[in-house]
């Protein structure tokens, strides 16, 4: 059986038009089914057991048609989703490969008028498959720059650890931020599964990260329960957490995260087809909303939870009600909890409020 989420109208011209920031999006998953076939062409040899430290790759070398690949991304809960993942980054293994893979993604930003995307990149995948990742960095940074220039978009990197690799790999995820810093890495991030590994194991992780000036997210209480964003906030200190879906089980956490001014990251389309969240209906993002939290709309994975991010608000909207001035509250939302410098942050809030007030002024 495959879920799907509509029906759902097309995004308006509202919302297309809106500019708005996107914070939770990971790189290998904006690898759409055409990319991913063209990236097994290119490496149609399973990856070496040398140095690899997964289990499993004899399929890692399968040449994909584009229909091989969206049975890949055809899948019923979490497991069947992490596979998914796994097949793509599996597959890029070059510079030339993270360099197309960014300069696609941007031209997709553009089109969703997205201005500023943070970009996860799992970098603990790519130390567990005995890759060194400098070289595709640089790749994608030659990507990052080709698709500033062309689309006009700005793109912060976070390095994301595999929480079920533990802290020893994690650390070394943070130690690689820490050298490129100085070149648009902003943060760190975890993720990964959250029922094998709890936020207490990386506290010290996570200390050193900040304590070096590093920009801290969590993923959390996606596919456990709240306990797990206890952790992130207390034992993490996490400025922002990835998901929260399940926050929304424990009165007095919804509560903190609000006294906090911690943002939720909200991934509709994914918590739905990941089975995190049993029913859209059920989403708590309007709740959160309500409750006064500082939500953000993001599509995580979008080629691999078939969405967009224009596809998001106008779901936020259709389902859950969100009038366009609240969707216009949850793009500044966007820039004000993203990890841009406060001029950058003013620079991409004048935009929107440029643009809301000559709305309001053409409806007088
Ligand atoms: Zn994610």
């Amino acid at each position: 059986m495959t879920i799907t989420l509509d029906p759902v109208s097309q995004p308006s011209a509202f919302i297309r038009a809106l500019p708005k920031a996107e914070l939770h999006l990971h790189l290998e998953g904006t690898v759409t089914p055409q990319t991913l076939s063209l990236l097994s062409q290119r490496h149609p040899t399973p990856l070496e057991p040398n140095h690899n430290r997964y289990k499993d790759v004899s399929d890692s070398g399968r040449v994909l048609s584009v229909d091989d690949a969206h049975a890949i991304y055809k899948y019923t809960d979490f497991g069947g989703f992490l596979l998914a993942f796994k097949a793509v980054t599996e597959r890029m293994r070059d510079p030339e490969d993270y360099e197309l893979v960014t300069y696609e993604m941007m031209r997709q930003l553009h089109a969703e008028g997205v201005l500023h995307a943070e970009v996860y990149v799992s970098v603990g995948v790519v130390h567990w498959r005995g890759h060194e990742f400098g070289p595709l960095f640089e790749g994608m940074e030659r990507g990052r720059q080709r698709g500033e220039h062309d689309f006009a978009v700005s793109v912060l990197w976070i390095f994301d650890a595999v929480r079920h690799f533990g802290p020893e790999e994690a650390m070394i995820v943070v130690n690689t931020a820490l050298k490129l810093r100085k070149r648009n890495v902003v943060g760190i991030g975890i993720g990964g599964n959250e029922k094998l590994a709890s936020p207490e194991l990386f506290r010290e992780v996570y200390e050193y990260a900040a304590a070096e000036g590093l920009r801290l997210t969590a993923h959390a209480g996606e596919s456990v329960g709240p306990e797990s964003i206890w952790g992130a906030i207390n034992d993490l200190h996490a400025e922002r957490i990835g998901h929260g879906l399940h926050a929304w089980q424990d009165e007095e956490l919804v509560r903190e995260l609000g006294r906090r001014r911690i943002a939720i990251e909200a991934c509709i389309s994914s918590n739905v087809l990941t089975g995190c969240c049993l029913a859209l209906e059920q989403h708590p993002v309007r709740r959160y909303f309500d409750a006064g939290l500082i939500v953000t709309l993001n599509t995580d994975d979008p080629a691999m939870f078939h969405t967009t991010l224009t596809r998001e608000y106008q779901l936020a909207q259709d389902v859950f009600g969100f009038s366009d001035e609240e969707l216009t509250q949850l793009a500044r939302n966007s820039f004000l909890t993203s990890f841009l410098p406060e001029n950058k942050k003013r620079e991409f809030l004048s935009k929107l409020e440029t643009h809301s007030a000559g709305l309001t002024a053409s409806q007088t």
